[in-house]
């Protein structure tokens, strides 16, 4: 994420902030300052838990961090959002265990907290009902040192529960995961895991709904959607794994001369051939010309000007034997639409986002395509 702050590191991970973090501060003061009544001092008790909520969150994703670390995965970056924070890891490993203890280690930390302001309010005897805590949460427009300690009480043991839920992208959906892929494949387990965290936001939506919460509908849409994303994610690296770019890149693929004009990419395009063009020298790819970039360059130039001029020289080559899943990452991290097919530094074709999708489609289709033998990594980035 570019949109953000690095406020410090630890253990080698750079903890960063998003420019629209403090949107939820003034939401707070807000909240606290005039909603709840609480004026000045309210608003300062709004800005303060916030701030402590938020380190509560760098810890809960601290605790992913080091389970993850612990087995060898690589922890990116944590950022905190408004909404929460996100621990970036280069993957979540597709070992049962593993994905179980570092999903889990989140919200271990949320109720050892919980445990420890809990122990300290009750020894300083501050009453507190834990059948309401919204309620209980809302009245706290006092700032002292015991509304404080029973909010981050509240806070912790809520955004545990909370995580906890079964359902993707919750920790607890991977947590479930983990425990069905004990006994069942992988997609298998993430299918029924997807399933039931889908069940559970349609209830959570509709029950919302019905209650005018607004708010939590929005919460059961993004839960729905988060659950549909990940079934199609594991689906599809599993209909990509084992087979090469050799298997689905064109060899048709027309390219284009750093001289050229625009115009020769417009006439090529028109006439039907492909959408995203190699820019070769003399059988060196130099560049990559894609749909977007010449439809932005035509407006901004005019169809006279060189292609050479506009070409995107940031492009990574792919080579035949390279596992598809690679492509599919790169296609996804760099929002790149088609990779040149190099092998020995001679260009071979173009693969494409739709010779992606093609595969994919005909992937689903048992028997349609003979997967290679050889076993391939499913890393890709991963947050939680
Ligand atoms: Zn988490």
């Amino acid at each position: 994420m570019d949109q953000s702050l690095k406020l410090f590191k630890v253990r080698g991970i750079a903890i960063r902030v998003h420019m629209t973090f403090p949107l939820i501060l003034i939401w707070a003061a807000l909240q606290f300052g005039i909603l709840a009544r609480g004026g000045w001092s309210g608003a300062l008790f709004g800005i303060v838990t916030t701030l402590f909520l938020f380190v509560i969150v760098v810890l809960h994703e601290l605790g992913h961090s080091f389970a993850a670390q612990h087995y060898g995965v690589e922890v990116k970056q944590i950022v905190l959002l408004p909404i929460g924070g996100v621990a970036q890891l280069a993957e979540i490993p597709e070992n049962p265990r593993q994905e179980f203890v570092i999903a889990i280690a989140g919200p271990a930390v949320n109720f050892a907290l919980a445990i420890f302001f809990g122990s300290f309010l009750f020894t300083s005897g501050t009453s507190l009902s834990l059948t309401d805590l919204p309620g209980m949460l809302f009245q706290l427009g006092r700032t002292s040192l015991a509304s404080i300690g029973a909010y981050l009480f509240a806070a912790n043991l809520l955004l545990g529960l909370f995580n906890l839920l079964p359902a993707f992208p919750m920790d607890g959906g991977r947590v479930l995961r983990a425990l069905l892929a004990t006994k069942l494949s992988y997609p298998r387990a993430t299918t029924i895991a997807a399933a039931i965290g889908q069940s559970l936001a349609l209830f959570m939506g509709l029950w919302a709904f019905l209650q005018g919460d607004f708010f939590l509908v929005l919460v059961g849409i993004f839960i729905f959607t988060g659950a549909s994303q990940e079934r199609n994610l594991v689906l599809s690296r599993n209909a990509l794994a084992g087979l090469k770019v050799r298997q689905a890149f064109s060899r048709q693929a027309r390219f284009l001369s750093p001289d050229d004009e625009l115009g020769v990419a417009v006439e090529l395009t028109l006439q039907g051939f492909q959408a995203d063009f190699p820019v070769c020298d003399q059988e060196q790819v130099v560049g990559i010309l894609t749909h977007s970039r010449l439809v932005q360059a035509l407006t901004q130039y005019g169809a006279a000007i060189r292609v050479r001029e506009v070409m995107d020289v940031e492009f990574t080559p792919i080579s035949p034997d390279q596992p598809l899943m690679d492509a599919q990452r790169q296609f996804a991290e760099r929002h790149s639409d088609a990779l040149p097919v190099i092998e020995n530094g001679r260009f071979l074709g173009l693969l494409t986002s739709r010779d992606l999708v093609e595969v994919l489609q005909l992937a689903s289709i048992p028997n349609a395509l003979r997967p290679g033998t050889t076993e391939t990594s499913l890393a890709s980035e991963q947050v939680l």
